[in-house]
């Protein structure tokens, strides 16, 4: 099937007016200055919009032109437009510019592709970029997101983005050539997601041959049961995270069950738009020290019973575990504990695990079973960020991960793992050195289900563009 590439690009045009710009494109509009649209975009390589927004705003306080970049030196570069991606290879190449454009181009930025392209920090993306930004001249930029898209679409079948601007440049109308980057950027970023595409809203759904593509599952109503979408998130405090837009948060993530571990409140402590959220019956299982750990479920349905803890007082006296039944299956919400960083709970984190496994364990001799919660192990080296440099610390030890390990070895399944095996996906960075900006994160919350559930994962993702928490949500959608 052949799209209609006049069409599609059209109704993104109207689509995309809503999204946020891309951050090259709103510099070049607010400034038209060839010099900061190339330093912008090449800041921009591998960094989110907003932390390159803001360090070109630094930068350009201290840098508007040519002459003024060859003031700062590389360490002083380096704080300026830290934490951007890769900022020491950056912070070298800005270092190495003005040099280039003052010996070679009379202290201005070329508007010839080759001569771009021999700047310090300037590939053919870049280099593209700025010829359609800076200067409009038509030129093609091959972000991963038109790469990916155009081949969805069917309208190139290319392996690179290399591949994909020549292939381009021979069918596409030059009229979309240099819009083409910023339409599809945006909409890769908003609707047509690299993992689990909105395909469920999108305006293109109709025509759209979605080559390749796994299309986020909607939840409805099965000849084989009800599909349930079940929210797993450690919130850091329910009373901070109210104040961070949870309430937002979770009319957008529409959970039919959804379980919140370190409420770090009790009951009496929390205001009425908590204790009662709207559309869902409430249940709290809070530690007895005050502002320390605790989960809460809140579901849609009433469940046939609550079971809250697993009769070990050494775990309940925390609010660890909550158990929801409902007539298909058990929802068990979990907060297993942090072996700490001298890790002087590992003996007890590990006593944990057996007894929440053989309490689950018995549960699944009944029905389905989810665990959901914090499970505060990485399992893998695929599942955090930096897992050389972890390989000791709390979270990845090898203890830790032969629990999880011998867990998955009896049949439990990391339904994640079962939808996704990309890299990059997690669910916790620490609020130090920005790593959540930087994505230098762990993948530490799951929902794991009984081995005999397998057929009832529908689907699995990690919402991590919703904030609030040094955690994001893990969602299941389950076949109840
Ligand atoms: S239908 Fe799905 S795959 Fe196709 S463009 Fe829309 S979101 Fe992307």
């Amino acid at each position: 099937m052949s799209i209609d590439i006049v069409r599609f690009l059209q109704v993104l045009i109207q689509e995309v007016k809503e999204y946020q710009v891309p951050v090259v494109d709103l510099i070049a509009v607010q400034t038209r200055d060839p010099f900061k649209v190339l330093v912008a975009t090449i800041l921009s390589a591998r960094t989110k919009d907003e932390v390159t927004a803001q360090a070109a705003e630094r930068l350009f306080d201290r840098a508007p032109t040519v002459q003024a970049l060859a003031e700062l030196d590389e360490k002083t570069l380096q704080k300026l437009i830290y934490p951007v991606g890769f900022y020491k290879n950056k912070a070298r190449y800005l270092a190495a510019l003005p040099g280039k454009l003052t010996g070679d181009f009379d202290s201005r930025v070329p508007a010839v592709m080759e001569d771009l392209l021999s700047l310090p920090g300037v590939g053919r993306k870049t280099a593209n970029l700025v010829l359609a930004q800076a200067f409009a001249i038509p030129a093609i930029c091959v972000d991963t997101h038109v790469h990916r898209i155009m081949n969805i679409w069917g309208y190139v079948e290319t392996e690179n983005p290399l591949q994909t601007e020549m292939a381009l440049r021979g069918k596409l109308p030059e009229e979309y050539w240099i819009p083409v980057n910023s339409l599809l950027v945006a909409f890769g970023q908003g609707t047509c997601r690299p993992v689990a595409p909105h395909c469920d809203r999108c305006v293109l759904a109709d025509s759209c041959p979605q080559i390749g593509v796994t299309p986020r599952k909607l939840k409805k109503k099965s000849a084989a049961g009800e599909i349930l979408r079940l929210v797993s998130w450690n919130v850091n405090g329910l009373r901070a995270v109210l104040k961070k837009g949870f309430l937002e948060s979770v009319k957008e993530m529409a959970p039919d069950v959804l379980g919140l571990q370190e409420i770090k409140a009790m009951p009496e402590q929390l205001p009425e738009s908590l204790l009662s959220l709207d559309g869902y019956h409430s249940y709290f299982h809070s530690a007895q020290r005050k502002g320390y750990s605790g989960v809460a479920v809140y579901s849609r349905k009433i469940p046939e019973q609550v079971i809250v803890g697993i009769d070990d007082p050494r775990f309940d006296s925390e609010g660890r575990v909550l158990t929801l039944e409902f007539s298909t299956f058990y929802f068990v919400n979990c907060y297993f504990p942090n072996s700490k960083n001298d890790l002087s709970r590992l003996g007890l984190k590990h006593e944990f695990n057996v007894a929440l496994q053989n309490f689950a364990d018995q549960l699944a001799r009944k029905k389905s079973v989810v665990i959901c919660g914090d499970y505060n192990v990485a399992h893998k080296e695929i599942d955090l960020a930096n897992p050389k440099q972890n390989q000791k610390n709390a979270g990845f030890t090898p203890e830790e991960r032969a629990w999880m390990d011998s867990f998955i070895g009896a049949g439990w399944i990391d339904s994640f793992r079962e939808k996704n095996s990309d890299a990059d996906q997690y669910s916790w960075w620490s609020y130090r050195s920005r790593a959540r900006d930087k994505n230098i994160g762990w993948r530490i919350d799951y929902h794991c289900v009984d081995p005999a559930s397998r057929k009832r994962i529908v689907d699995a993702d990690i919402y991590q563009h919703i904030y609030g928490s040094d955690h994001c949500p893990v969602v299941l959608d389950f076949l109840t």
